[in-house]
């Protein structure tokens, strides 16, 4: 679930990088695309899943395009889980994007992020950072539906989420990886996660609840705070700060703490006012954009939080996350903008 070429290029993928013939690459039945001419993303995949289950996934990419926004140019590439069908599939996306794409070159094909048990987001650009040249939002997906019943929606809603937080990053503005890491509310490094990993794994939740899947949000962090599920609770302490978190922290803490985290905020504030935020960061910055739209310092929200999962019982946790999910509901409800489908 890394976000943007600078983690790509912390892993290794061994990958075949060579280009063969386009002729079965380009045939029409191993991609398909959105019915909503708003939403126009291609999901290319291994041509052995089955219909349903890509229409399970476009599906899903539709409504989080609908409720987040259209992200362009968007590709999504789904691999059928097992190694033999991911590397076919990373040989496929080089030669598209040596097709396609004037920067590219074929040493790049290591980085496609396509992968069994691989789930991610990468903002891809150029290599001198000229927006729009050969700029696109790639969502990489391994078909893993049948390991969590909203597995597909909760994980195209979670990557999709990234896509929304790259997309507003101007980069004229952020021009190096520290900058944008920073301004995404990581540390420079983008070792530290709780900020863009936590939001993304809420909207991941929140939405695979919208789509149907009962009490997502609910189950997703009630699981980081079971003995015997992720253990997370007993990270926080007196001396704990969200920072403390990395991607390296035991059982994905980062992800789970950092979601408790952004359902605290939002439940002070709203879906929509956390959204709104992002609007900001071009012309503020990470930092200040917090300051200006929650009325605290990230260090002050960091403290608040921490005494608040302190002082609060397992009971009136669960009741602010139910009271954000009715909240919304009737925001939700309400919104001219809402999608079509779901609750
Ligand atoms: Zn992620």
């Amino acid at each position: 679930m890394s976000q943007s070429l600078f983690a790509i290029l912390l892993n290794t993928i061994i990958s075949a990088t060579s280009v063969t013939n386009d002729t079965y690459l380009i045939k029409q039945a191993d991609f398909l695309t959105s019915q909503n001419p708003n939403c126009e993303a291609v999901l290319y995949h291994s041509p052995e899943i089955d219909t349903p289950i890509l229409q399970e996934y476009i599906e899903a990419y539709t409504f989080s395009c609908e409720y987040f926004d259209d992200i362009q140019p968007m590709e999504i590439w789904l691999t059928a889980n097992n190694e033999s069908a991911a590397a076919q599939l990373r040989q496929r996306w080089c030669d598209h994007r040596l097709r396609t794409d004037s920067s590219f070159r074929e040493s790049y094909c290591r980085d496609s992020q396509i992968g069994v048990y691989l789930n991610n987001y990468v903002h891809w650009y150029s290599v001198d950072w000229r927006p729009g040249i050969d700029e696109h939002h790639q969502v990489n997906l391994a078909d893993q539906h049948t390991l969590e019943s909203d597995g597909a929606e909760s994980t195209m809603a979670h990557e999709f989420f990234h896509a929304y937080q790259y997309s507003h990053l101007d980069l004229n503005i952020y021009q190096t990886w520290e900058s944008r890491d920073l301004n995404m509310g990581r540390s420079e490094d983008a070792s530290k996660p709780w900020h863009s990993e936590g939001s993304a794994s809420f909207f991941g939740s929140y939405l695979a609840e919208r789509m149907g899947s009962e009490d997502a949000l609910r189950h997703y962090l009630a699981y980081y705070i079971d003995p015997n599920g992720g253990n997370c609770q007993d990270l926080i302490n007196e001396a704990f700060s969200l920072w403390d978190l990395g991607f390296d922290t035991r059982n994905n803490c980062g992800y789970g703490l950092g979601a408790w985290a952004i359902t605290f905020l939002i439940s002070k504030h709203s879906i929509d006012d956390y959204l709104a935020f992002y609007d900001d960061l071009n012309p503020y910055g990470f930092f200040e954009a917090w300051s200006k739209n929650f009325g605290r310092t990230v260090d002050d929200f960091d403290v608040d939080f921490r005494e608040w999962f302190l002082s609060t019982s397992e009971e009136v946790k669960f009741e602010t996350v139910s009271g954000v999910i009715d909240r919304e509901r009737e925001r939700w409800a309400s919104n001219k903008k809402a999608p079509r489908k779901g609750l």
